[in-house]
């Protein structure tokens, strides 16, 4: 047992998002190709190192690196590589055309274009950047950017009905000279939503709501119907509709878009879509692993890898689905955010070959991991991208963002880490010992504490509150006064499963919620390696800082 209590200066050395956010803001703001300041896309970190460009460096990467350099700041409170941020926001406005689009430069085979990925990747870091910043011209941005994808949007409508109600674009790709062909719907050539439009809906959504623009919730609304009752795209028990038209099933762009029509079902008080994206879920966890790995997509070798970006949207889905519903998904955001997304984050550099690269890229999460590896041993695929190099940092945000929801007078500790926040401090002594304690810093009616799904709930032992009951996974503790000192303690699960990915399996050692050990493990750069927990935990001569988010996702 813990010999200091918890506190300013003794923190439990468990698992701390915000240090990881530390580490990742210094991935996110080294890579970048200093010649010309544009980011670098990818990495290989095996045989000769080397960072390469590709024509994703535009509004894909440079989007998502703002707004996740911003999350990173709100969570650390870090000022490191400030200038680089100024340089990337700066990029961000400039790559944007008098239309109100943001275009990728022309190159050698194609003319300027303006990719459907990346005006959504844009708004995301406009967004972001506004919710921190409130400056106008990012406003003004946002604006024309709404009005544009309005604009150029393909409206249509039940036959039987007068109104046009979905929305769509027809390519991924929109020139200065319109689409290629306004009408492939009807020729069989319909794009994926999720490649165009619905992958849009999550930062349209959140830019109404706190701006109150019409037009980004009209367009929401629409894209999601189309993508819902229209397209396809997705079939009746949830499945991808992985057809030709439909590409390879990417799992990374079918669940962004399906978080994001999440979000508008909540902003819209839709019940019937909200449900529509909990039955996605339900299939899509069925596709990965009970610890965060799931195939980057459906087809060929991408069964074999895994894309941070879609552990990270599965983690806000389910945090989105946890606090509307459907709490049993916060023991599984928990389980994916202890393991894979924080068992892959690069901070162990000394199997890379290239000094530079490797410092350069510490903090970083893996484009194409294995469950067990950071690099796949099926196809030579690189094994960073910086669109998950800044998901992984979104990840830690959600997870650090939604570990305690306050609301008047009520608290709820939904995820069982280390966090502070000017209403409640909670510690986390997982997984090495059943025991969470909450310093209470103003009165709490009530304060609801979940436990995990695999105790015992006769063998919950709570000191330290006036009463006790339970609301489904959640212990509910009430007269909490200002300055009271809780702690919810019960028996730590061991166990092994046998995890099933893509036609490999894997045998897990669980303690509670942590993988200790993968079998058989990992070749290149080995995952969970490090994890030998004796079962008890040290203080680190620490304190967290009281933070609360002024962004919010
Ligand atoms: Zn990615």
């Amino acid at each position: 047992m813990a010999d200091t209590p918890p506190g300013d200066g003794a923190v439990p050395d468990t698992l701390t998002l915000e240090n990881r956010a530390t580490v990742a803001l210094h991935a996110l703001t080294n890579c970048i190709d200093e010649e010309d300041g544009r980011p670098y896309m990818t990495a290989d970190l095996t045989g000769a190192p080397s960072l390469a460009h590709s024509s994703w460096d535009y509004g894909s990467s440079v989007g998502r690196l703002v707004s996740s350099i911003a999350l990173a700041r709100e969570m650390t409170g870090s000022d490191a590589g400030r200038e680089v941020e100024r340089d990337l926001r700066e990029r961000l406005l400039d790559m944007f055309a008098d239309d109100g689009l943001n275009y990728r430069e022309a190159s050698e085979h194609t003319e300027p274009r303006a990719n459907m990925h990346d005006q959504r990747s844009v708004l995301l870091g406009l967004v972001t950047w506004y919710m921190q910043a409130g400056d106008d011209d990012v406003a003004a941005a946002a604006d024309d950017l709404c009005a544009a994808l309005r604009r150029i949007a393909v409206k249509e409508g039940h036959p039987h009905l007068a109104k046009q109600d979905f929305w769509y674009f027809p390519a991924v790709e929109y020139t200065a000279d319109g689409w290629p062909s306004p009408d492939t719907i009807y020729l069989g050539l319909a794009t994926d939503p999720a490649h165009t439009s619905a992958r849009m809906i999550g930062p349209l959504v959140r830019y109404h709501e706190v701006t109150g623009n019409d037009d980004a919730l009209e367009l929401a609304r629409n894209f999601a119907r189309h993508t819902v009752e229209y397209s396809g795209a997705f079939n009746d028990d949830g499945s991808f509709n992985d057809g030709v038209e439909f590409r390879t099933g990417h799992f990374h762009s079918r669940m962004v878009s399906v978080a994001a029509i999440a979000r508008y079902a909540l902003a819209d008080d839709n019940a019937k879509t909200l449900n529509w994206a909990a039955t996605v879920y339900d299939w899509a966890l069925r596709q990965g692993t009970e610890f965060g790995w799931f195939p980057s997509a459906l087809r060929e070798d991408y069964v074999h890898k895994h894309e941070t970006c879609a552990l990270v949207d599965m983690i806000e889905l389910g945090i989105l689905l946890g606090h509307n519903g459907y709490p049993e998904h916060w023991g599984r955001v928990e389980r994916f955010v202890r393991n894979h997304l924080a068992a892959s984050q690069l901070r162990d550099t000394n199997w890379i070959a290239d000094g530079e690269i490797a410092d350069r890229l510490r903090g970083a999460f893996p484009g194409w991991a294995a469950p067990n590896d950071f690099v796949c041993d099926v196809g030579d695929d690189p094994d960073i991208m910086t669109c998950c190099v800044a998901a992984g940092t979104r990840g830690l945000f959600l997870a650090w963002r939604h570990a305690v929801t306050i609301a008047d007078e009520r608290a709820d500790v939904n995820l069982l880490l280390n966090r502070a926040t000017p209403a409640l401090d909670v510690y986390s002594y997982l997984p090495s010992e059943g025991r969470i304690v909450v310093h209470a810093h103003r009165d709490l009616s009530p304060l609801r504490v979940r436990v995990p799904d695999w105790v015992d709930p006769e063998r919950v032992e709570v000191e330290g509150a006036a009463t006790v009951g339970w609301d489904g996974p959640f212990l509910r503790l009430g007269g909490v006064a200002e300055g009271d000192r809780l702690a919810v303690e019960f028996p730590v699960r061991e166990t092994v499963t046998t995890e099933t990915a893509a036609d490999r399996t894997f045998e897990a050692t669980w303690r509670g919620d942590t993988i200790l050990d993968i079998d058989p493990s990992g070749e290149t750069h080995p995952l969970y390696a490090a994890r030998d927990d004796d079962g008890t935990v040290s203080h680190r001569d620490d304190s967290l800082q009281r933070r609360w988010p002024t962004v919010e996702w």
